[in-house]
């Protein structure tokens, strides 16, 4: 089969195609015929060895298919199942494995592409809004990068939660797609301070939490925009890693709490991954949640799916299609 490999760690050139042979799954594992597979951050440190992995290595998480053949010990799960999951090894291929414990059904009135475009981000999306610091109505918080994949579907989340939304972007066509999906207020922070508008749209007090996906660039300013004893919720880095903070640093700007929370500890029990999952189809299948997909690629062009990712020129999901 088909597979998108890494040897050595580095930029997108590293990315190869290769021919290998039919995964089998292990005891406890099924093996997924992909119909699409997400491209995400996560890829991309996988790639450039900020998270390292073994090599070679084949990359994605992030899958929806069916499954095609079941490991010895899997007894919820048959062939032909429809499924997706965010924990696959080996998802940028025609075939890849899954625990059979972290998968997720899909039901028929989703289809494939839609459960891969949105089971990732929009499981973030969920545990953010709904664990790491849950909104109710009337809390203000802000959203870095609105109109990528994560943002838009926090934005819909937040709002049904009943938060009030302000989001940050970098272009007026970003701003758009974000008061689209439901941002109170957006800033275009590559032109005007993301601080001093929060300031002037919260009367000088601050919002109630951050939920700051962008990292080293804006950092700062996500301190000074929280009210005291907000929550700082740094969740990625797609400018960069931060540096190292002092606790007193939280102090001074107000007594805050600061979090880095990863999905993975957020969907570690059963329950917790179907509860999340199922919330997201039961939106979608209820026309209430949109997932924005913004361009499908061949797996020859994992590459370009990557560089156009990581250089802010998406909108969305972007996909892979074996
Ligand atoms: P996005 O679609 O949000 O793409 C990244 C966006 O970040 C860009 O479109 C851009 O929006 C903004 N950005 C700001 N500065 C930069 C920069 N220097 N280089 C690149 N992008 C920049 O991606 P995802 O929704 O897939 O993921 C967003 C982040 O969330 C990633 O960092 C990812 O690692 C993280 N993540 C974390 C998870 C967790 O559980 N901790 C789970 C899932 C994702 P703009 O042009 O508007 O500034």
């Amino acid at each position: 089969m088909r597979a998108i490999q890494i040897h050595q760690t580095g930029g997108p050139e590293q990315l190869q195609m290769v021919d290998i042979p039919l995964p089998e799954p292990a005891p406890g594992q099924v093996r997924i015929k992909v119909a699409a597979a997400g491209v995400n951050f996560i890829d991309i440190y996988h790639r450039t060895g900020l998270y390292p992995q073994p090599l070679p290595f084949t990359l994605g998480l992030e899958v929806a298919g069916t499954i095609d053949a079941v490991g010895e010990g899997v007894s919820e799960w048959a062939v032909g199942d429809r499924v997706g999951c965010t924990t696959a090894s080996g998802g940028y291929a025609e075939y890849a494995l899954a625990a059979a414990d972290k998968l997720v059904r899909v039901p028929d009135n989703v289809d494939l592409e839609t459960a891969a475009a949105v089971l990732l981000q929009g499981m973030t999306a969920h545990y953010l809004t709904f664990s790491t610091f849950p909104l109710k109505a009337g809390d203000t918080c802000l959203v870095h990068a609105a109109a990528g994949g994560v943002g838009l579907l926090l934005i819909q989340i937040a709002r049904r939660l009943g938060a009030r939304v302000i989001g940050t972007v970098s272009t007026h066509e970003k701003a758009e797609l974000a008061r689209a999906a439901g941002a109170d207020e957006v800033v275009i922070y590559t032109r005007e301070s993301f601080v001093e508008r929060v300031r002037a749209f919260t009367n000088g007090h601050g919002v109630d939490v951050v939920y700051d996906s962008v990292g080293a660039s804006t950092l700062e300013g996500s301190l000074d925009s929280l009210r005291p004893r907000g929550m700082f919720v740094t969740f990625g880095n797609a400018s960069g890693p931060l540096p190292p903070i002092s606790p007193l640093l939280l102090s001074s700007k107000g007594s805050l709490f600061m979090t880095r929370p990863t999905l993975f500890h957020y969907i570690a029990t059963p329950e917790e991954l179907r509860w999340r999952a199922n919330d997201l189809f039961t939106w979608i299948g209820a026309g209430e949640l949109q997932v924005r997909i913004h361009q499908r690629y061949p797996l020859s062009e994992a590459a370009e799916a990557q560089v156009a990712l990581a250089g802010r020129a998406t909108t969305g999901k972007l996909l892979l299609i074996p």
